[in-house]
């Protein structure tokens, strides 16, 4: 199977070029339209590990050992090797994507970028180190730091605005174990920080520093492809309890934000999974609704900030592979891509249209809507959502098509305490600690062990820099490592 540049099909590599490179060098996304006679069949009668294996070695095939690879990066590491179990509430299924190391969706996919990463390098031959930069909101950063920690031929720097992450997510990276890991708080917001770590990438480091730089980000094929596999995982399950018969459709509503997970999940489809409807539910910032309903992208209106902050997004990168994928057409993607970066926005064929209708839905809500969903769902199913999944759960109630629903959770309810404690009623005063606290009194749902064993952990990195500072500190760290 060969990927290709989203803009230009003449820019090609083979799957371990793509997982190592990243992004492509026209600025386009790895993509690739041949998804040949996938066994999906054979593959839902396998266990976790087993699909991992079988859908990961199809999407990736050039890589030599994904079994080996599927067992380092999962082995141990979440609470069930189910991985992500699906559990029944009301008449949906929420599929728990958060029962890896910090809780959040992103450790599926985080846990084995690095063994790909690891690979691809020992297979391409490259004999320079990998470092991994990132800015990082809030989850990212503390999966990719979980994830690489100590991986050989690999070091990681993590950059986080000073005051733009949760008490939870900053104590989640600060004590951080690892040789090879490195935080650093940034003075300045999100956008400042991200705007940093994409001009170390475009300056690049000096010849012969024996250093090369990759980005843990979902523009990289090799974190897409994990997230294929809980498709075929919660089919599996539905399939098991009797629930619906092979060849069923199922639907699945989706939390999104940069369109990694939903995009895993059409990937699922063309594979061969009986997917019925993809549903892609977003915030308040609805710049994704408004898109799939009338085929107009504009990013050019206002950012909020939501209680549900990993979804706090108005450029969606990964919407560049679906519309390749549904035109196989690099022009027409190109020409929307340049759109986009000249004016702000862009507009689809009608074609392009007529097939997003066919395969997704949409819909969105407001922050009183979530913690209303959370406070209601908590009361009548006794199920304890976060903020980001309430968003899922509320526009699946908005829709209906008959097949069974998915609903993807995305984060531990503890990971967003203070919302979640407020939206079902109870006191969100003070720290966010005796938050968590005050959740699991009045809950008893139990606190993930990463969250709870937070408090005692030792602070390991306090270094605060301005912005201006990022690149030398970077130059400065790969020549202490030297
Ligand atoms: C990253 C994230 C999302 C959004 O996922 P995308 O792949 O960016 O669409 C949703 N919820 C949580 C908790 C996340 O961390």
């Amino acid at each position: 199977m060969n990927y290709q540049s989203t803009r230009n099909a003449k820019i090609t590599a083979s799957s371990t070029a793509a997982v190592l490179q990243g992004l492509a060098d026209d600025g386009g996304l790895f993509i690739t339209k041949d998804f040949g006679s996938f066994d999906w069949r054979g593959t839902l009668q396998q266990n976790a590990f087993g699909m991992a294996e079988a859908i990961l070695g199809a999407l990736l095939p050039d890589f030599d050992d994904m079994p080996a690879l599927v067992r380092r990066a999962y082995t141990g590491k979440f609470e069930t090797d189910e991985l992500t179990p699906l559990v029944k509430v009301g008449s949906r299924y929420v599929l728990e994507l958060f029962r890896g190391p910090t809780s959040a969706f992103k450790d599926v996919a985080l846990s084995m970028l690095p063994q790909l990463i690891t690979a691809a390098r020992a297979q391409e031959g490259v004999r320079d180190e990998i470092l991994i930069l990132t800015a990082t909101s809030g989850d990212t950063g503390k999966a990719a730091l979980a994830g690489f920690r100590d991986v050989p031929g690999t070091k990681i720097i993590v950059f986080y605005p000073d005051a733009g992450v949760s008490k939870v997510q900053k104590a989640q990276m600060v004590t951080q174990e690892g040789e090879n890991v490195c935080v650093c708080a940034v003075r300045g917001n999100f956008d400042d920080t991200q705007t940093g770590v994409k001009r170390i990438f475009a300056a690049g480091l000096p010849e012969g520093s024996g250093v090369r730089l990759s980005s843990a980000n979902s523009i990289n094929i090799g974190r897409l492809a994990p997230q294929v596999v809980y498709y075929f995982k919660a089919y599996a399950n539905l399939l098991r309890s009797g629930r619906i018969h092979e060849g069923d459709q199922v639907d699945y509503v989706v939390p999104t934000g940069n369109f990694g997970d939903i995009l895993a999940g059409y990937l699922a489809k063309r594979m061969g999974l009986p997917v019925g409807r993809l549903v892609c539910a977003s915030n308040r910032n609805d710049v994704l609704t408004d898109f799939l309903r009338t085929g107009v992208y504009d990013r050019r209106r206002p950012f909020y900030k939501t209680i549900s902050p990993s979804m706090d997004i108005l450029v969606s990168s990964n919407l560049e592979r679906l519309l390749y994928l549904l035109c196989e057409d690099e022009n027409e993607v190109a020409g929307y891509m340049r759109d986009l970066n000249e004016q702000g926005a862009y507009t689809v064929s009608d074609a392009m249209l007529e097939k997003l209708h066919g395969e997704f839905g949409c819909g969105c809500c407001d922050d009183v809507e979530t913690k209303e969903t959370i406070g209601r769902v908590w009361k009548e199913h006794g199920y304890l959502m976060d903020t980001h999944t309430a968003v899922a759960w509320k526009v699946a109630e908005g829709y209906e098509s008959g097949a069974p629903v998915v609903v993807l959770s995305t984060a531990s309810p503890y990971k967003f305490p203070a919302a979640v404690l407020s939206a079902i009623g109870g006191d969100a005063s003070g720290d966010e600690f005796e938050i968590m606290d005050r959740l699991h009194t009045l809950t008893g749902v139990p606190v993930p062990q990463g969250l709870a064993t937070l408090r005692s952990k030792p602070v390991r990195h306090t270094d605060v820099i301005d912005r201006e500072a990022m690149q030398a500190y970077v130059l400065g760290k790969v020549e202490h490592w030297k």
